[in-house]
């Protein structure tokens, strides 16, 4: 049925927790939800045996006249590759009469699609209806959005307030973005919403990743059926991924490792490194490499240094979104970008690492004072006296010295130059 997998997902749990319920011979799965700061319950019926004809009926009457006694609302899901399902239209017979809320789930709606073809489900009775994919968490989040509209007794929680991340996966198309959100979605249990007030083709995919929450907006859209041509996307895509960089923290740009930069992914990091986001790259494709691939690492990295050299502090991640290879580490390096990105320098720290920058540097000889203003990304203040503003490479070299103490991988940061004068 993939009713168990879809179950796992909503309550975001491996394995569903299975617990004997009073007066029932058979065990239930059991969960616990919390969605957006509210808590339910969740229970699975499955009382009815579906393959066994005889006297199906009367069991599966008697099991959902029982869930609607005891729920609040009633969460009834169908299969999409089932369509004009006997068992279904008694089920929904029942569910029509009751004044408790009704949501249908359609299940297995994996994509656009599927998604797009679901209204003959509608027939079953005036409810409310959610495509859902339990196996890859399309409309997982929409879904828990809905239950939690209908649920008024649901019970607000204190929500451990964990950080967002929010991460947008850029790169021209065919890079592999879409492969790599796919992957992250199978592998994590992530809830998959639309982004309210778009169309389906923008959605965030959340998931959890070293005790943080990433939130990834999608921008390559969901795998769409049959591919659109790229130059009507192409003009189109530029607008969207600023877009998308702006609302992020971090940025993965993605480059085809059997292909190389483009001149727009410099371009495009530019704008990245300016916003003061986050950016990791992604070598995708490495199972292409074959045996040379130690090798083709070793030049993609040069390479990617001479090219980028105005983001020396960006990590390079060696991946295979198809593969699923080297995802973890991918993610490890947004998790650091992103906690780097909100350092404060301790001053001591700062007026040692700038006593010694001018110690060790005599054209800093008039720069008289360097202070941590702000973070996320960390951006400092050097002050100068006289009426000649200090070099861009003075500006560097002290950046340059900050870093060799806190590293500060994965994070721009920014020297602004104050004329003491004017402060
Ligand atoms: P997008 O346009 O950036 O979203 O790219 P897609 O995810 O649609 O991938 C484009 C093509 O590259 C597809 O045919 C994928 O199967 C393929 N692809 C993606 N990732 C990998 C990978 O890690 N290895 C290999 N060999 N192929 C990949």
């Amino acid at each position: 049925m993939g009713k168990s997998t879809l179950f796992n997902r909503l309550i975001g749990k491996k394995e569903a927790i299975e617990s004997p319920i009073a007066g029932t011979t058979r065990d239930r799965l059991y969960g616990e939800v919390v969605w957006h700061g509210k808590k339910f319950n969740i229970i699975d019926i499955a009382g009815v045996d579906y393959n066994g004809k005889e006297e199906i009926d009367l069991n599966m009457q008697e099991s959902v006249n029982t869930a609607i006694e005891q729920a609040d609302l009633i969460l009834f899901i169908v299969d999409w590759n089932e369509k004009n399902n006997e068992h279904d239209k008694l089920i929904a017979r029942s569910l029509r009469k009751t004044t408790k809320p009704v949501i249908l789930a359609i299940n297995k709606a994996d994509n656009m699609e599927r998604i797009q073809d679901s209204e003959e489900f509608n027939r079953l009775g005036n409810f409310i209806s959610v495509a859902v994919s339990g196996i890859s968490g399309i409309g997982t989040g929409d879904l828990l959005d809905e239950i939690i509209k209908k649920l008024p007794k649901a019970k607000i929680v204190e929500e451990k307030k964990t950080e967002e991340i929010n991460l947008a996966i850029i790169g021209r198309p065919n890079v592999g973005k879409s492969t790599l959100l796919n992957t992250i979605i199978g592998e994590k249990r992530a809830i998959v919403s639309a982004i309210p007030g778009t169309t389906r083709d923008r959605v965030t995919v959340k998931f959890m990743h070293k005790g943080m929450t990433i939130n990834m907006v999608d921008t390559a859209g969901m795998r769409r059926p049959g591919k659109i041509k790229w130059d009507s996307i192409e003009k189109f895509s530029l607008f969207r991924t600023e877009r998308a960089i702006r609302e992020s923290d971090v940025v993965v740009l993605m480059i085809d490792g059997t292909e190389g930069l483009v001149s727009s992914d410099a371009n495009i990091l530019g704008k990245a490194k300016e916003w003061g986001k986050g950016v990791v790259l992604g070598i995708n494709k490495i199972d292409l490499w074959g045996e040379r691939k130690e090798d083709k690492i070793a030049i993609t990295i040069a390479y990617l240094q001479r090219k980028l050299n105005f983001i020396p502090w960006a990590p390079i991640v060696f991946i295979s979104a198809e593969a699923d290879e080297n995802i973890a580490p991918l993610l490890n390096q947004v998790v650091t970008a992103y906690k780097n990105r909100l350092v404060m320098i301790p001053e001591g720290d700062l007026q040692q690492i700038f006593e010694q920058a001018k110690n060790d540097n005599q054209q800093l000889e008039n720069v008289t004072s360097l202070t941590q203003k702000r973070t996320k990304p960390p951006i400092f203040t050097a002050t100068y006296k006289g009426r000649k503003e200090p070099h861009q490479t003075q500006m560097r070299y002290i950046e340059n010295k900050i870093r060799d103490v806190y590293p500060l991988n994965g994070t721009p940061i920014f020297i602004d130059l104050i004329s003491k004068r004017a402060k």
